[in-house]
């Protein structure tokens, strides 16, 4: 959201930079490491597209025209074992995309950049290249380049978190282009700094080794084991959210996300997009190891594309309960931790990221875990008193 010129909040989606006819605003990094908009008033004519296409000046997401009351869930596995074992979850990305593409639409979605070591958003019309996609990129990526061109009339499938795709259908509706787009989101838990990302890189890597990939989803332990390995010119270093891993446990701890993420307006099925899609790996699914992915038609055009996936035969889709695949994803805000800023900071003056690991993260989970477990202690005691 930007006010006279100045960012005031912002979720660094980054496509206020696309859609400002004027090109004022350019996308740069925070000092906390993550896409901001930097507007040059000497180009700003005051138009105020910035701030009507902003997912972040409105309280509600965007609801698209043919939004169902009820919402659609299914269990998706892509047939192809190749994909499955490449992709986060159950491979459903790669065949929507797969499908969208045979139906004329040009791609839109995140690779991994490695000469910039970025994620960043682009467009082809080669499935091959979309392969590139495959597997989340655990970081927030960069959409100025992809997302430029996209109002030129033809049609685009567009891959993106709930806060892009929510500004993007904003931005088409605007420049009633809307009909050309399927948008696709993800159930979102935030996204991770760039000062954490390099400092884990910089952990990682000896002198003069080169990161060929990185694979933040690596199934290789099986899809439980959330292993996280960088393949690199002369190895492939592989490790474990149980084993202390420093990239995850601190994403997935919640210890470095985008401010605005905690707050996130965008959690189950508040969402601007036609499908949504996410891990699904609880109750019956519990004991799976190969991935599936939960995905939820939000709108007609969401569900015909998720009956064409199932009979082309690109995957096996059960119908499930909406609960069933909302199941273990985020339904509130998160309590930002009182060691976030501290932490960043330590990153900024890459100080050792084990020894901000144990000072800003392992400590507080010990003193989180102290007063959780006398809680259950009370707990029980009463319980047992009760049943006396
Ligand atoms: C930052 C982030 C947070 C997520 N949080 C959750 C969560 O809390 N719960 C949950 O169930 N699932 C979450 N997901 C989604 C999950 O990781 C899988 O992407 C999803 O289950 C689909 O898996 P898939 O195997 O079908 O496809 P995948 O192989 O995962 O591909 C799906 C698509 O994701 C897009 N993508 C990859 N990286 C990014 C990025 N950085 N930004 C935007 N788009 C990207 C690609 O373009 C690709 O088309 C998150 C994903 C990201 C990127
Ligand atoms: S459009 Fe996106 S990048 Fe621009 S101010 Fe809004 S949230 Fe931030
Ligand atoms: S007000 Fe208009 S010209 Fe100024 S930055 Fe926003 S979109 Fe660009
Ligand atoms: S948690 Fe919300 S604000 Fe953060 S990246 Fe995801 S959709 Fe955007």
């Amino acid at each position: 959201m930007i006010v006279n010129g100045k960012t005031i909040h912002c979720y660094g989606c980054g496509v206020c930079a696309t859609a400002c006819p004027h090109k004022a605003i350019q996308i740069v990094e925070s000092n906390e490491g993550f896409w901001v908009p930097e507007v040059n008033s000497a180009l700003c004519v005051d138009c105020g597209i910035c701030d009507k296409i902003c997912s972040y000046t409105y309280e509600e997401y965007l609801v698209p025209n043919d939004r169902f009351d009820d919402t659609y869930a299914y269990a998706v596995v892509n047939k192809d074992k190749e994909t499955l074992g490449k992709s986060t979850s159950g491979g459903a990305g790669f065949a929507i995309a797969t499908y969208l593409r045979n139906q004329g639409y040009t791609l839109v979605g995140v690779k991994y950049d490695i000469e910039k070591n970025i994620a960043c958003h682009f467009n082809t019309n080669s499935i091959e290249e979309f392969k590139q996609t495959m597997n989340s990129k655990y970081i927030p990526s960069y959409t100025v380049d992809g997302f430029s061109g996209l109002m030129d009339g033809k049609r685009y499938a567009v891959f993106g978190t709930p806060c892009q795709i929510d500004s993007l259908r904003r931005w088409a509706r605007l420049r009633k282009k809307e009909d050309n787009f399927v948008f696709i989101d993800l159930f979102c838990h935030g996204v991770p700094s760039y000062l954490h990302w390099r400092s884990y890189l910089k952990y990682h890597l000896r002198e003069n080794e080169k990161l060929l990939e990185p694979v933040f989803r690596d199934k290789r332990n099986g899809w439980h084991a959330y292993t996280m390995s960088l393949k690199t010119d002369r190895r492939t270093i592989s490790t474990r959210l149980q084993k202390n891993d420093f990239f995850q446990n601190i994403f997935f701890g919640n210890f470095s996300l985008n401010k605005a993420c905690y707050t996130c307006k965008f959690r189950g099925n508040q969402s601007a997009a036609d499908l949504r899609m996410g891990d699904l790996w609880g109750g019956k699914y519990a004991k799976d190891e190969s991935g599936i992915t939960g995905v939820l038609a939000l709108t007609s055009k969401g569900l015909e594309i998720i009956k064409a996936i199932s009979e082309l035969g690109l995957c096996e889709v059960v119908q499930e309960e909406e609960s069933v695949v909302q199941a273990g994803q985020l339904h509130h805000d998160l309590p930002v931790p009182k060691t976030r800023e501290a932490l960043l900071k330590g990153f900024r003056e890459e100080a050792s990221l084990p020894l901000l690991y144990l000072k800003y993260v392992r400590r507080m989970w010990l003193k989180n875990l102290v007063p959780y477990r006398i809680k259950c202690l009370i707990k029980q005691i009463i319980y047992t008193v009760k049943k006396k």
